[in-house]
């Protein structure tokens, strides 16, 4: 149940997220592939090694050989010549299982015949037959030196195998230069050789445009400025929100410069391991300064950037070390050779002071959020390339959308465009832009209840932001309520921004509170206390938000003009008094905001069922019919909110 003003801008979703490259595919491949060939390797190992252990432990393999070499008399023959005393002498080796046996008669140069026994007739009937007739033997194990040897024939497979893996480690290393180089091998920056884009498709941020200009002048020429001795700069910061086009002006300018973009996140520096960071900084600078002259462009740079030694646990090694490393290449070359580094970030005043020393990124541009005509400009770079029915005016959009960014602009065409597509559509109608804003602000459409008593409930809460809004003086009127659910939100009521920018009053903003409550009072006074809900959760959300910004930082309450915190929540140190006091504060807006939102709900009852039974018969009431409606019921704008100090 969100209370949906325009004007708040963290209700601006930003898809631009969703137009960056991935840059983890390109790269992942080419270490997969050793790794195929290194697995393929090491089933070979194995299998080596598994027919060397079967070698080994298998001497009777050899001994039959022998055997089949020397086939002349076999066991039983051994023990009738014994018997028969034909032998003269016989070794016998428990080890190998031979007896090598000299029978009589034989030469002394002819070597004795090797037979095969078994372990089990050693020490029985062989030695008993020996000894009863009396036939010398000896029992002399021979050196048994297979282990041995099994020992340093796998010592030598294993460092021929080691040699081997080496060879190919090197190898690939070699060519992809990467195996060996792990801190290298993720560099995860992307380069484009040309951007293609002109400051043409860049439109209502044209102070930053101009400011810019110059720099590529400083890419195209910079003899131009060499020649009478002017230092080039080196670093330009873009500050400002998510989407307003930070990334597109880089682009434009390399684009414009005609030199290759280099770009690389702040968020992706932010890896795990130490040293990663710092080693991709380097990788960046090399490339670039072999491809100078050229644009290196980092993104989020408050990710690395932040002040070092404060946050969390007292400083994130990594990420000093990797801005250690980005300040040293910045001091490390000089602005004359041709590279230029524009960082982005919204948060400018969280960086590292150092990082804005002379010398590095000493120029700030900021990047805000487009006016009226810098809308109307957006939305005609985004038209170019769609086809746009002459009924539509871009102007009458840009009147619609302030604190729309450049890419919730680019969205809302695009996804008017989209719409067309389906609904089968020639040209992009009016009807088309209404449905993309609301969809861009909001979220998609849902299929709205059935179940009619939460249905009675939500239409109660909806009417109650509706017309505690319109009867606050001040605040912004009703464009339309609805219980079709978007997103998060199970019904909507949207108020039309009256104004562009400008400053918000005080009384303003206790409208605007009231108006936010006016959804949980409904809920109170018709279905008791013991029955609201959860729905409202989001709205005191932003109640609380309003109401603290009023007695923190601008001055509104009793506490006085003193700034008691500023964007930082975490640098305000207050004392425990104070705090107290400012919660005092905030809750004396917040219950005299409440009290007056149940006020107008009590007081208008009757037009509060009237327009909870039109919403629930027709889902949706335009602000029109709304205004309409109140009229018949003679109701008319309060004056605006006063608030005793
Ligand atoms: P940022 O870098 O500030 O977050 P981007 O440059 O990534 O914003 O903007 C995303 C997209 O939104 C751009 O590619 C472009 O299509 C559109 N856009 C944003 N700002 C502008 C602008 N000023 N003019 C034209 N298009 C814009
Ligand atoms: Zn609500």
């Amino acid at each position: 149940m969100k209370n949906c003003s325009k004007l708040t801008s963290e209700q601006n979703p930003t898809q631009q997220t969703m137009t960056k490259n991935d840059p983890k595919t390109s790269k992942a491949k080419q270490p997969q592939k050793n790794e195929r060939a290194l697995k393929g390797w090491g089933q070979l190992v194995i299998g080596w090694m598994l027919i060397q252990s079967l070698l080994i432990s298998t001497p009777s393999l050899s001994q039959t050989k022998t055997e089949t070499k020397t086939d002349k008399i076999s066991y039983s023959q051994l023990i009738q010549d014994i018997e028969s005393d034909r032998v003269a002498k016989v070794e016998i080796d428990p080890k190998g299982q031979t007896a090598k046996v000299t029978l009589k008669g034989q030469g002394e140069d002819e070597k004795p015949q090797e037979i095969p026994i078994f372990k089990s007739n050693l020490n029985g009937e062989l030695i008993t037959k020996l000894r009863d007739n009396q036939v010398p033997f000896e029992i002399s194990p021979s050196a048994d030196n297979s282990a041995a040897i099994g020992l340093v024939t796998n010592l030598i497979v294993l460092f021929l195998l080691f040699a081997i893996f080496l060879a190919i480690l090197r190898r690939s290393a070699g060519a992809s230069g990467q195996a060996m180089n792990f801190g290298k091998s993720r560099a995860r920056f992307q380069m484009e050789a040309k951007t293609g884009i002109t400051f043409d498709a860049v439109a209502g941020i044209d102070e930053a445009k101009e400011e810019l200009q110059e720099v590529v002048t400083f890419l195209k020429q910079p003899e131009k400025f060499t020649a009478i001795g002017a230092k080039i700069p080196k670093g330009v910061l873009l500050v400002g929100p998510p989407g307003t086009g930070k990334t597109l002006l880089a682009k434009a300018i390399a684009g414009e410069a005609g030199v290759p973009f280099f770009s690389i996140s702040g968020s992706e520096f932010v890896e795990m391991f130490v040293g990663v960071g710092a080693s991709r900084v380097r990788d960046l600078f090399k490339k670039a300064k072999e491809n100078a002259p050229c644009l290196i462009f980092i993104d989020e740079i408050d990710a690395v950037g932040r002040q070092r030694g404060v946050g969390y646990g007292g400083g994130n090694d990594e990420r000093e070390q990797t801005l250690n490393q980005l300040l040293t290449e910045m001091d490390g070359f000089e602005g004359n050779r041709g590279i230029i580094v524009i960082a982005a970030t919204n948060r400018p005043d969280v960086l590292d002071k150092a990082l804005m020393r002379p010398g590095r990124f000493d120029r700030q541009v900021i990047v805000d959020y487009p006016d009226l005509k810098g809308r109307q400009g957006i939305l005609e770079v985004h038209a170019r390339d769609k086809k746009v029915d002459e009924e539509v005016s871009l102007e009458a959009i840009a009147r619609r959308t302030p604190g729309f960014t450049g890419a919730d602009l680019a969205n809302v065409l695009n996804e008017a465009a989209i719409f067309t597509a389906r609904r089968r559509k020639q040209a992009i109608t009016m009807t088309e832009i209404n449905d993309a804003i609301d969809r861009v602000v909001a979220g998609m459409e849902g299929t709205p209840l059935v179940d009619s008593k939460s249905k009675r409930l939500i239409a109660y809460h909806e009417i109650g932001h509706a017309i505690v809004g319109t009867l606050c003086g001040g605040h912004d009127p009703v464009e339309k309520v609805t219980l079709i659910p978007r997103g998060q939100a199970k019904g909507l009521t949207w108020f039309t921004p009256d104004e562009e920018y400008g400053l918000t009053t005080r009384n303003q903003l206790l409208a605007r509170i009231a108006g936010l409550l006016g959804g949980r009072a409904a809920e109170e006074m018709i279905f008791g206390e013991d029955e609201v809900t959860t729905g409202a959760g989001n709205d005191i959300e932003k109640v609380t938000y309003l109401a603290r910004q009023m007695v923190t930082r601008f001055g509104m309450s009793e506490l006085g003009l003193v700034a008691l915190e500023n964007d930082n929540h975490d640098e305000s140190d207050y004392s425990q008094e104070i705090a107290s006091k400012i919660d005092h504060q905030v809750r004396y807006i917040v219950d005299y905001c409440h009290d007056k939102a149940q006020k107008i709900i009590q007081e208008n009852r009757n037009a509060i069922d009237r327009l909870v039974d039109l919403l629930i018969d027709q889902e949706t009431i335009e602000g029109e019919e709304f205004r309409q409606l109140l009229e018949e019921f003679k109701i008319s704008v309060e004056q605006p909110l006063v608030i005793s100090r």
